[in-house]
This record gives C-alpha cells, sequence and structure tokens, in this order.
C-alpha cells in the first residue's frame, strides 16, 4: 500500500526495533528512558500508534501517518504529544485527565497538596503540559481489530487506575506499557496508583503466552520473559522485606523514607520524589498489615 511504503521510509528516520511483519517499537528519546518513552506502532488497515512520549521531532516524522493513537494509561511520559493526533482514544477510567493540567494534578493526586509547588518545579523542568481530548474512550479488556491483527487492551492497573498493556494474540506479542521490566522496579508513588492490583497485574501478565515482550522503557525481549517478570515482581517483595528489616525498631512512614529505600538522596532534592517515596512506603505498610506481619501504634509501625 501507497500509505504504508510511506510510512516505512519514515520510520527508516526513526529509532525502531521490528517485533513482526507489521509492528514496530518506536525507542523513545534517551533510549526511551524517563522523560520519554517508548511507542508501539501496528500497521494495519489502521495505523495505530500507542503512546505518545518519545519526543516531538520524533512523532513529526510519523504524525500523518497514523490514523489512531491510544494511551495506555494518562502519565505525562506517555501522554506528552497527544495534541498532534487527530482520533485519540482513551481508557474509561482515565478519560477526563488529560484535558487540563487541573484534572491532570487532580488525578495523580498532587493538587492542593503540600508537595504541589515542588512537583511544578520538577515538572516544567522538562514538560509542558498541552490539553487533549479523547474522541473515543475504550473498556479495560476491550479487543480492538484494526484489520488484521486483533489487540487487546489488557488492564493491568496499579501503576495507574485504568493502566493497560496490549497483546496480539497470534503473534504473541505484548506491550507491557509501565510494567516496564526496568531494574528499578515498579513505580505506585501516586496516591491513586494501587500496590495490590500491581501484583496482580504482574502475575496476570505471566499466564499469558508471550513470544516477545516489550515495554514503555524497556527493549524487546524474546527469553526469560516469565523470570524477567518474576524478577520484576520480587523487587516488590524485596522493598517489603527492606521494610521489615527497618522496623526491627518502631518508626514511621519519614523515618522509613530517610532509608532511601526507593530513591537515593540526589534523586530526592526535589521533595516531591520523598513525598512519591512516602505515598509506595505507606502502600507497602497497608499490605503487611493487611499480611499481619506490622501494626500501627500511634504515628509508628513495628512487626508483629
Ligand atoms: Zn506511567
Amino acid at each position: 500500500m501507497m500509505k504504508n511504503t510511506q510510512l516505512v521510509h519514515s520510520l527508516n528516520k526513526l529509532d525502531t526495533e521490528q517485533l513482526d511483519d507489521d509492528v514496530y517499537l518506536i525507542i523513545g528519546k534517551n533510549k526511551g528512558t524517563f522523560p520519554y518513552s517508548n511507542s508501539l506502532l501496528i500497521i494495519d488497515e489502521k495505523v495505530v500508534l500507542i503512546d505518545s512520549g518519545i519526543g516531538d521531532e520524533q512523532l513529526e516524522i510519523i504524525k500523518d501517518e497514523v490514523d489512531i493513537l491510544i494511551n495506555s494509561h494518562y502519565h505525562i511520559d506517555h501522554i506528552l504529544g497527544n495534541y498532534l493526533f487527530k482520533d485519540l482514544w482513551i481508557v474509561e477510567e482515565e478519560a477526563d485527565v488529560t484535558s487540563s493540567f487541573e484534572n491532570y494534578k487532580r488525578f495523580a493526586g498532587i493538587l492542593g497538596t503540600s508537595i504541589e509547588e515542588s512537583w511544578l518545579g520538577w515538572f516544567h523542568q522538562y514538560f509542558k503540559f498541552h490539553a487533549s481530548f479523547p474522541t473515543r474512550t475504550f473498556k479495560p479488556n476491550e479487543v480492538f481489530k484494526f484489520g488484521n491483527m486483533e489487540w487487546k487492551a489488557v488492564h493491568t492497573p496499579g501503576h495507574s487506575p485504568g493502566h493497560c498493556a496490549f497483546y496480539e494474540p497470534k503473534r504473541k506479542i505484548m506491550f507491557a506499557s509501565d510494567i516496564d521490566l526496568t531494574p528499578f522496579g515498579p513505580w505506585y508513588g501516586n496516591p491513586t496508583a494501587n500496590l495490590p492490583d500491581f501484583i496482580d497485574s504482574i502475575k496476570l501478565l505471566s499466564e499469558f503466552k508471550i513470544d516477545i515482550i516489550c515495554s514503555s522503557h524497556s527493549y524487546p525481549q524474546k527469553d526469560n520473559i516469565k523470570e524477567s517478570l518474576g524478577d520484576y515482581l520480587d523487587i516488590i517483595f524485596l522493598r517489603n522485606e527492606q521494610i521489615l528489616d527497618l522496623l526491627v525498631k518502631e518508626r514511621t512512614i519519614d523515618d522509613l523514607e530517610s532509608h532511601d529505600i526507593i530513591y537515593n538522596k540526589s534523586q530526592k532534592l526535589y521533595k516531591a520524589f520523598a513525598w512519591f517515596e512516602k505515598n509506595m512506603l505507606k502502600k507497602h505498610i497497608d499490605l503487611l498489615m493487611e499480611l499481619g506481619k506490622v501494626e500501627r501504634v500511634g504515628e509508628k509501625y513495628r512487626p508483629i
């Protein structure tokens, strides 16, 4: 097809990994590391791009060939270039988030908090927010037929409430979005993130038959996929253990945060990052209390 010839030509100008005949991972700027992310490109009767965080210059190269943009979830490093596309699909739970910066901050749990100013200082170093509006919302686990290929938006909440991975069962390709298999491990620093859901979502992905997995921040991988998902999940349990080790002495969340389990001191120069870490630690403490391993005494926590 003429259109696709043009598209393949455009792709030569980008950093891509071909996953199958008509499926590419476009590696974002800075190798897809934050504040950028990778995009999945599906070339079918419709040309579909998942996420718009590869960098504006990169998006300019292909935007005219793309029919539909889908967001895996609302985080800024995945939606930054949304405004360049006409047809935008967003999961129901997060449909209103990108329509204004107020909505974005509210949904991220930042609006009106003590760290809003610090967070803004950090945010504006990297990002300029452009409002974008979905032309269609979709249901978690909806299956899209773009022509010959069928892609399922696999609802994998935890990182964000509406977070979806994308799976094609014939080719057994999984784009795992921000279940990103990086050494940093799972991130659940927003109040709207959910740790038990994140655990379940990683387990859910490991039940799929996957020949090739890639993510928003990692390169395609064909081998040891189940082990990698297992290792990624283990980072959560390792954090549990690190917290339990520290709780040989009763500690507050602030005290736990000072031990830098998630971020190091230089990463926490912006106090928003200390706040993210505290949110994550609190989710661990809640989980450990539910498991009957920790109890609360006033503002402090101790093992049972
Ligand atoms: Zn994210």
